[in-house]
């Protein structure tokens, strides 16, 4: 579960949170929607501590994510306890990030090896599972720069995937994809919903937040303005800006 409460995030003088509080149950799918700079990144970055906050508590299955409290107020925690943290937290980025100099289940088998320790032969049988679970598995032993786009998405997926994370963060994880690139990136995020993985989702997609959402969030300037089922958001959007923003993306 994720819960969020009262969380700010400044840049300078811009205030680009402004005092966000949701919950995610466990197996929950959720759709981050908003027009362009209405925060979502930031959001998605602030859950795992790539931004330091301002207000507010983060909290990923009970424990509070990159601060603990010392007489009322918030204190750092280590580089070392964040990271430990964010083992539990995937994240997925419009651009893949992927290790140029390595295969595909090199990739996938980089965080079990280098974070976790594990064998090589153990994380690269745990990694064909997973290129496996991305339909890749005959890609394994090529470079990113031998895949597709939707391809090296999927692979970008996996390698996530095998840190066993409690909560996956995607931040426009379509975007830089063509449409057809675009259907298999959805088609994974679509399984790995019907697993029941936890998942929040920055998107302009309609069809991630269409076919593998149960909740959607829509932000506005800095604030979520909406938290409604997907099915009712699509059909009775509650607030002016949901439904300006779904006559212009659907
Ligand atoms: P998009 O849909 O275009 O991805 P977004 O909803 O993800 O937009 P953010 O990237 O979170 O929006 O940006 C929210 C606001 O914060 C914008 O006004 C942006 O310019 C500002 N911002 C984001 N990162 C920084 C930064 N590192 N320094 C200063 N301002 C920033
Ligand atoms: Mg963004």
């Amino acid at each position: 579960t994720i819960v969020v409460s009262g969380l700010r995030k400044s840049f300078g003088p811009l205030e680009v949170l402004k005092g966000i509080s949701f919950s995610v149950q466990t197996g929950e799918v959720i759709a981050l929607l908003g027009p362009s700079g209405s925060g979502k990144s930031t959001l998605l970055r602030c859950l795992n501590h790539l931004e330091e906050i301002n207000g507010g508590r983060v909290y990923v299955n009970g424990q509070m994510i990159g601060y603990r409290e010392e007489g009322g107020a918030l204190k750092q925690l280590s580089d070392k306890t964040i990271s430990a943290q964010r083992k539990s937290i995937g994240m997925v980025f419009q651009s893949f990030n992927l290790f140029r100099h390595m295969t595909a289940v090199q990739n996938v088998a980089s965080g079990p090896r280098f974070v976790l320790g594990r064998s090589r032969d153990e994380a690269e049988a745990r990694a064909l599972e997973l290129l496996d679970k991305v339909g890749l598995r005959q890609k394994a032993s090529s470079y990113p720069g031998e895949l597709s786009g939707g391809q090296q998405q999927r692979v970008a997926i996996a390698r996530a995937l095998a840190l066993d994370p409690k909560v996956m963060l995607f931040d426009e994880p379509t975007s830089a994809l063509d449409p057809e690139l675009s259907q298999e990136v959805v088609a994974t995020i679509k399984t790995l919903a019907d697993e029941g993985q936890t998942m929040l989702i920055a998107t302009h997609e309609m069809a991630i937040a269409k076919g593998c959402a149960d909740r959607v969030f829509f932000m506005v300037d800095g604030e979520m303005v909406e938290d409604s089922p997907a099915a009712e958001f699509f059909a009775n959007p509650q607030h002016e800006r949901s439904r300006q923003f779904l006559a212009l993306h659907t």
